[in-house]
């Protein structure tokens, strides 16, 4: 008995003496990864080539081919084991000329204000669609109103966002029904055209595009849909209190075209001991058109790319394959994500872990998880040594949209959570350049990232 006892004292003194041992060198490692990241980063240098030398990439465009060539290039300079293009169908759709639109007190007398199409809208008629306007915020106030008040005219969604929720992705779900179902549904009550208030915080110019649906809609049933931004739907919504006859004008000539051949791309470090095991780290490779989308997503991009050159650079062999993905097609379709969980599940290949930067460049904070309780029980384990570089924020949520057709059971998505209250500022607008993204706060994050994966790693998925 005494035997038996000792040897379990043995036991479990050897194993906290590991345990100990294994923290001390986790530190070391996570230590190495931040320096490395901020002494001798290139996830920066990378952002400014994406952003200023090729810019907007919009599913189908000659920019997302060229971003395509760049990244295969680039990761292929890295020395990995593996760099492949992996072939997706995507959406084309094209903005045409930059977007025009007034409010009209009376004839002749107009006030130009700023919009953009929404992504995947029809176009105006030539010239223009004009016609009187009616001010809404939920898309239930067209039943209140009714076929005859909302007939002929153009809707306008103007439902903020909620200014005190602290995530401003919260207040994004809370808002982007108007963006994405709007014109579906006015169309339904015979609306000739539908103007969204910009899903933004802040009072400013910019009009916000992003994805819409015209759900079951027929072609000839489709209505135009445009984005206004936050000071337009301002001044728009006091003219209409002033005078509800006001009338609104918007030409547009964006256009779909057949779907288009891109690629994800793909790179890979072969595991050591468990080359059967996969681990993902990603963001989106294509943007919306107005900006350079160096925030969505081009930060997310560069932030993977790093990872797999930051654990080459600290000399760290993986056991897992470790794979970054840049998913082609996020913003207007998901093809790339959805194609490469089809292929991954066609080949048997097991993925046990994916994380995806695709929420802005800003200083991070954490990450949210989609996983058990076993798995988010041995995160919460890992929040101390995320503590010197003031990572705090480990919650069970949403991971990433790309990531997501992945989801099985016994498997950790992951995502990188950024400080969120700018991101809206500039999220699929004009001003989401280059010089919005920090190059500190972009390349913590690519070393918090590089640290998550270094851990999944060492320690496995339960
Ligand atoms: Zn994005």
């Amino acid at each position: 008995m005494l035997k038996i006892l000792t040897s379990i004292v043995c036991i479990l003194v050897s194993c906290s003496a590991f345990a100990q041992n294994d923290v001390k060198e986790d530190s070391i490692i996570l230590k190495k990864i931040y320096s490395t990241s901020l002494l001798n980063g290139n996830s920066y240098q990378w952002l400014d080539y994406l952003s200023n030398q090729i810019g907007g990439r919009l599913s189908g465009s000659i920019n997302a081919q060229l971003a395509v060539e760049w990244a295969e290039k680039e990761l292929k300079k890295i020395g990995i084991d593996k760099v492949w293009l992996q072939p997706v169908m995507v959406p084309k759709w094209t903005r045409g000329v930059t977007e025009f639109a007034y409010i009209e007190t009376e004839p002749g007398k107009t006030t130009n204000v700023p919009i953009c199409a929404l992504g995947g809208s029809v176009p105006t008629f030539i010239g223009g669609t004009k016609a009187p306007i009616i001010e809404v915020k939920h898309l239930s106030d067209l039943e209140k109103l009714g076929i005859d008040q909302v007939k002929g005219k153009i809707v306008f969604y103007n439902r903020p966002m909620q200014a005190d929720l602290i995530s401003t992705f919260s207040a994004y779900g809370g808002c982007v029904d108007q963006r994405y179902s709007g014109a579906a549904e006015a169309a339904k009550y015979g609306a000739v055209g539908v103007i969204v208030r910009s899903m933004n915080l802040r009072k400013d110019d910019f009009p916000h595009t992003g994805s819409m649906s015209y759900g079951t809609l027929k072609n000839k049933d489709k209505i135009p849909a445009a984005a206004i931004s936050t000071n337009g739907a301002d001044l728009l919504s006091s003219m209409l209190k002033l005078n509800p006859n006001i009338k609104f004008n918007f030409n547009m000539n964006c256009r779909t075209w057949k779907d288009v051949q891109s690629y994800n791309v793909i790179g890979q470090i072969t595991g050591t001991t468990l080359p059967n095991e996969y681990m993902v780290v990603g963001g989106h490779l294509d943007s919306w058109d107005l900006g350079d989308g160096s925030h969505d997503d081009g930060a997310g991009v560069v932030q993977s790319m790093e990872v797999l050159r930051l654990l080459k650079e600290i000399g760290y062999k993986p056991k897992r394959t470790i794979r970054v993905v840049l998913f082609m097609n996020e913003e207007n379709g998901l093809r790339g994500g959805k194609k490469y969980a089809a292929v991954a599940k066609n080949k048997g290949e097991n993925h046990v872990f994916a994380l995806e930067s695709d929420a802005g460049g800003f200083t991070p904070r954490g990450f949210s998880f989609d996983c058990d309780t076993a798995n988010f029980d041995q995160i919460k384990s890992w929040k101390p040594l995320f503590e010197p570089y003031l990572i705090h924020y480990f919650v069970k949520g949403r991971s990433g949209a790309d990531i997501g057709p992945l989801k099985k059971e016994k498997m950790v998505l992951a995502g990188l959570r950024p400080d969120s209250q700018r991101y809206f500022d500039y999220h699929h607008a004009k001003n989401d350049t280059f010089d919005a993204v920090n190059k500190r706060e972009l390349e913590l994050g690519a070393a918090t990232m590089t640290s998550l994966v270094y851990l999944f790693d060492t320690y496995g998925v339960k």
